[in-house]
């Protein structure tokens, strides 16, 4: 305890846990009186190197690191879904100690949504098409809760991955649109060697399914790579994109889809910055991942 406190000259170091928003205000307000800035780091647990990803940014842009652990039910349009996600406590919290980071917060469902609750957030234009379309209220779930927790701790910055892109531009908008007084730092994707992007619902699939997943970041870098600069018309990438998930084993496409990195308006080619985006089923899981469109200007 003693080293980990002089090698950041501070003398409150160690992980806090706290469950109740007055006692994380409380420390937040502390190191605020301070001069002490404050990165926040949102999850659902079962924490993985892609989370740490996040929580070692925060580490070494900001002063003190807030992790907050809470499986939002509002966010999750399966009960069965709900029911079954990975929960990992006793791991997670042995990987905060390791990381350095200074507090973890981990409220209940009662502590979040009180008796009674009946606020939403709800952000039009990006939350719509893509994984808004296939789960009806996930990102009014999402932007809730976030702007709940922002607002409970009121941050320097808050840290959200680029593996969720969707969610990661609502949240940009709805801090820009509801002024709220945090910046929005992204990270960029953390991927097993095959390419498989971390996420915890991976636990979940069988050693076939496994063995099948790195086809979604295969598909998507082909496509990707082949709308660079805007060269070639979409369409027929996502067709081929679909049929090569298909023949790889995946039981489901959502969709694969070219958008606008800014707005996530459909384009017909990568004429502007741009990422593909896809949600395919394995089983009973699905998973996500995106990549950006390569757009280094052409040299004359
Ligand atoms: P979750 O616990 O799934 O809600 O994720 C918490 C945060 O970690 C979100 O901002 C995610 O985008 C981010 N995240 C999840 N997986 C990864 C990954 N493989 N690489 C980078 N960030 C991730």
């Amino acid at each position: 305890m003693t080293s980990n406190r002089l090698r950041r000259g501070v003398e409150d170091r160690g992980l806090v846990r706290c469950r109740a928003v007055a006692e994380l205000r409380a420390q937040v307000a502390g190191w605020r009186s301070r001069g002490l800035t404050t990165g926040y780091v949102p999850t659902m647990g079962a924490l993985h190197e892609g989370h740490m990803a996040l929580v070692h940014s925060a580490l070494e842009q900001c002063d003190r690191c807030i992790v907050s652990i809470f499986v939002n039910p509002l966010q999750f349009d399966r009960a069965s879904d709900l029911k079954s996600y990975p929960r990992d406590p006793a791991q997670d919290e042995r990987r905060l100690r390791k990381s350095g980071a200074d507090l973890l917060f981990e409220p209940d469902s009662e502590e979040m949504y009180p008796d009674g609750f009946s606020t939403g957030v709800m952000v039009a234009g990006v939350s719509e098409g893509l994984c808004g379309a296939y789960r009806p209220g996930h990102f009014g779930g999402v932007a809730t809760v976030v702007c709940k927790l922002l607002l409970q701790a009121l941050p320097d910055f808050a840290y959200f991955g680029e593996k969720d892109y969707q969610q990661l531009l609502v949240v940009r908008r709805m801090v820009r649109d509801l002024d709220l007084p945090v910046s929005i730092r992204s990270v960029a994707t953390v991927r097993e060697g095959d390419g498989l992007a971390l996420s915890s619902r991976n636990r979940a699939l069988s050693p076939r399914q496994r063995a099948t997943a790195p086809a979604l970041y295969r598909v998507l870098s082909r496509v990707a790579g082949a709308l660079a600069e805007g060269r070639e018309e979409a369409a027929p990438w996502l067709a081929w994109g679909r049929q090569e998930l298909d023949a790889a084993g995946f039981d489901k496409i959502d969709y694969l889809e070219l958008r606008a990195a800014e707005d996530l308006k459909p384009l017909a080619r990568a004429d502007r910055p741009a990422r593909v985006l896809a949600a395919a089923w394995l089983g009973t899981t699905r998973l996500i991942d995106n990549l950006p469109v390569p757009m280094q200007s052409r040299e004359s």
